[in-house]
């Protein structure tokens, strides 16, 4: 039998190996196959960023989770009305260049907005 906690595992890296964008937690719990409660949800992915495996870009609309292999420092853009959240690839930064002995763990480089629908309305 396999166990629910490995299933659960590798459907979210499935997961986010399939997806462009950075995705939150309700369009997470939307793409699994199986009900898991919010809290197996959350150790999970929680247990994913200290395995360094996904990354958490924080917005003014809670907590966005990619793959870290996929966000090689680069900005993302937030739209604060819709939601939108987009990765900006070609925008790379290095933001500890020049802090000596700084390890890089964890970034969550995102610009809060109107995307280009919204500043319309
Ligand atoms: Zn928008
Ligand atoms: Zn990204």
């Amino acid at each position: 039998m396999v166990s629910k906690k490995y299933n659960l595992e590798s459907q979210l890296r499935n997961l986010f190996e399939n997806s462009q964008e950075p995705l939150c937690y309700s369009q997470i719990e939307s793409s699994l196959n199986t009900k898991y409660n919010k809290t197996s949800v959350y150790r999970q992915l929680e247990k994913l960023l200290n395995n360094g495996v996904l990354n958490k870009l924080e917005t003014n609309k809670g907590s966005f989770y990619e793959l870290k292999s996929s966000s090689n420092n680069h900005l993302h853009t937030h739209c604060k009305i819709c939601n939108d959240i987009k990765c900006i690839a070609d925008q790379t930064i290095k933001p500890s260049e020049g802090v000596s002995g700084f390890v890089n763990e964890q970034f969550s480089l995102v610009i809060e907005g109107l995307c280009g629908k919204c500043s319309k309305q």
